[in-house]
């Protein structure tokens, strides 16, 4: 299944990279059994990760507006037990977190252990909103390529694993998904006037997404671009990426308390 994980140092550059790829599959019942297959296996191994309660698991969501971090959220974490798992969504933010630093409110919502921590938007806003708006200065948003590395670093040596998706669509798809928010009556709520807006700095955004991209891209925490045109395409690459990245982790309920044989139960 092709998505590229970025090598760090790379230079990422979108337009080289199709957002309607699907590796040669195709949306069929071998693809659909596929995908329900890693869902098992990922309500399981998440049990296990939360029994074992030793590290936690901070999974990144980007991408532009209508991107699919919404549905990839209901689609591949539908088999996962609420109890280790929640849900940010980032967004503007308030009065009291830009009284603080851009990583404070990052800091506050990440996944105790045991837990998975999904970011709908993330302290990558920052270096993608804030420097198309010019929000801050220039050089405070430079800044933050290396402070986030930094940040992520100490994350992973302190015990989380970090997986960061970067969903992928052209702006032909966006097109078609905004018209389709329009259309459907089911879908109008979420259609956002200012998504238009942001839709004429297209290009500007690409171009922050490819630095975001590019620089923090690291040993530790590498970024995964998924071919996103195919909403089931999307979804069986990023399950696929965590059922993976959860395997590796083998995650081990702890042993049984000692004298647990000895006890009755009267
Ligand atoms: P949505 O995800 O559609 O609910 O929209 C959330 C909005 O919040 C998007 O327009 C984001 O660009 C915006 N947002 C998220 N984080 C930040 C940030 N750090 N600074 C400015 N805007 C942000
Ligand atoms: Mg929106």
């Amino acid at each position: 299944m092709r998505a590229p994980s970025v090598d760090p140092g790379s230079t990422v550059r979108l337009r080289r990279i199709d957002p309607a790829d699907t590796d040669g599959y195709e949306k069929d019942d071998r693809t659909e059994q596929q995908l329900a297959s890693d869902l098992v296996k990922l309500a399981d191994l998440q049990e296990r990760f939360y029994a074992e309660n030793r590290r936690s698991l901070l999974i990144v969501l980007q991408s532009m507006d209508t991107g699919g971090k919404d549905g990839t959220i209901k689609h591949v974490f539908s088999g996962i037990n609420p109890i280790g798992c929640q849900v940010t969504c980032f967004k503007q933010p308030s009065e009291e977190e830009l009284d603080h630093d851009f990583l404070w409110r990052i800091g506050k919502a990440l996944p105790r252990r045991g837990n998975i921590g999904i970011f709908n938007r993330s302290h990558y806003e920052d270096v993608l909103v804030v420097r198309v708006h010019g929000l801050v200065p220039r050089a405070e948003w430079k800044a933050r390529y290396e402070q986030i590395n930094r940040f992520e670093k100490q994350l992973v040596e302190t015990g989380t694993t970090i997986l960061k998706f970067f969903l992928h669509i052209s702006k032909a798809e966006q097109k078609r998904r905004l018209e389709a928010r329009l259309r459907d009556q089911a879908r109008s709520w979420k259609f956002d006037p200012g998504d238009l807006a942001e839709r004429a700095l297209w290009s500007d955004y690409q171009a922050a997404y490819e630095d975001a991209l590019s620089r923090c891209s690291t040993p530790w925490a590498p970024w995964t671009i998924v071919p996103a045109d195919h909403k089931w395409y999307r979804n069986l690459v990023v399950a696929r990426t965590i059922v993976k990245t959860l395997q590796r982790m083998d995650p081990q309920p702890p042993p049984p308390k000692a004298g647990l044989r000895r006890i009755k139960i009267r």
